[in-house]
């Protein structure tokens, strides 16, 4: 297991975007993170270097079989200029947990977490300050033997890059229009649902484009079998506000554990409400809003926070919720988890 460091900096910076013109994930910082696997060294040869192309032969596995594997969190500045990271052992955890699953071997969480503060304190001038922006941190692992055979790769690398990102909607945090999906699925039970996976979100495209051009920001994801159970919306996990209950879909193996989820589930405790992760299914979500008890409904993830849902499409029919205006939750939640994230408000969890 490496544990030394290498850093070559960039002879030339880039020029940085202006705050109120950044889009999500399309611009890159000087420097990324890179370390390789091989079965006789482990993982080896740790190094920051320029962000640059990297080459690589055609029969290179990660062209083929989609054994791939991401993560992706957050770093803030504060107003007195630190840099603070939001549960990134959160994020290692769930790499592990990715690598698992896709058969590919284990990284340190504690080395990667020095690496990527070290590469973080590198850039740090390319953290944006302005309200909703941050800079978006993608590790990502992926298999380089040169081989065309369906097996897991001998040979793997690992590499962490930087973007300065502003709000990850156009909308902000105005609630946006939900299509609930009713052809296809995102994962099913012993699927890689819970895996954060490349193959997951190619197959999730289609019903996404579909559901744009029907005038639709996200899918709602039902489960693979029935379609009749909530699972995801977007990618992001989603809770429900009914009659009073907090409500998000019980974690089955198909759905992806969402570090915002956790964290807004302890919050939600902590405040003192009922909270239940449980079944749920579209028809008890729609019997509710018949009965006028659908109070609120939101997605939850690292790129939007908190995104507000203002309209469902159901069986032909519009479901809006709350009048298509943010709850009272949803901004109380949003104010809170980002002002932990960026250091303004207290954070008694020691996230
Ligand atoms: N579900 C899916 C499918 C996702 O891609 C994400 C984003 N990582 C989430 C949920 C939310 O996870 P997190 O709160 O850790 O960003």
């Amino acid at each position: 297991m490496t544990t030394k460091i290498d850093i070559t900096l960039s002879e030339t910076k880039k020029e940085k975007p202006e705050s109120g013109q950044l889009e999500f994930g399309r611009v890159f910082t000087d420097h990324m993170f890179v370390m390789d696997y091989s079965p006789t060294k482990g993982w080896h040869d740790a190094r920051i270097t320029p962000y640059e192309p990297i080459s690589l032969n055609p029969s290179s596995m990660v062209f083929h079989y989609g054994q791939t594997v991401f993560e992706g969190l957050k770093a803030y500045r504060t107003e007195d200029d630190k840099v603070l990271l939001f549960r990134p052992e959160k994020n290692m955890q769930r790499l592990n947990l990715s690598n698992e699953r896709l058969c590919i071997p284990q990284i340190d969480g504690d080395f990667v977490i020095e690496a990527l503060k070290q590469l973080v304190a590198i850039d740090k001038d390319w953290i944006p300050t302005a309200e909703g922006t941050s800079l978006y941190i993608r590790p990502f692992i992926i298999p380089t033997e040169y081989y065309l055979g369906v097996a897991p790769s001998k040979f793997y690398r690992f590499m962490i890059i930087l973007s300065p990102v502003g709000s990850y909607y156009k909308e902000g945090i105005h609630p946006v229009k939900i299509f609930v999906e009713n052809q296809y699925v995102r994962a099913v039970a012993g699927g890689t649902g819970k895996a954060k996976t490349g193959g997951n979100y190619a197959s999730s495209l289609k019903a996404q484009e579909e559901a744009s051009k029907k005038g639709y920001s996200q899918v709602l994801w039902l489960d693979g079998v029935e379609k009749k159970y909530i699972e995801e919306v977007g990618s992001m996990n989603i809770f429900f506000k009914i009659n009073g209950e907090v409500v998000t879909p019980e974690l089955n193996g198909s759905i992806l554990e969402g570090v915002t989820r956790n964290s807004i589930l302890k919050m939600l405790s902590h405040w003192g409400m009922v909270v239940s992760e449980r079944k749920l299914s579209m028809e008890e979500v729609y019997q509710a809003y018949k009965q006028g008890l659908l109070e609120e409904a939101f997605g939850t993830g690292t790129a939007a926070v908190i995104s507000p849902i203002g309209e469902f499409y159901y069986n032909d029919e519009k479901i809006t919720i709350n009048d298509g205006e943010t709850g009272e939750i949803s901004k109380k939640l949003y104010d809170t988890l980002t002002g932990i994230q960026k250091g303004t408000h207290e954070d008694i969890f020691n996230w």
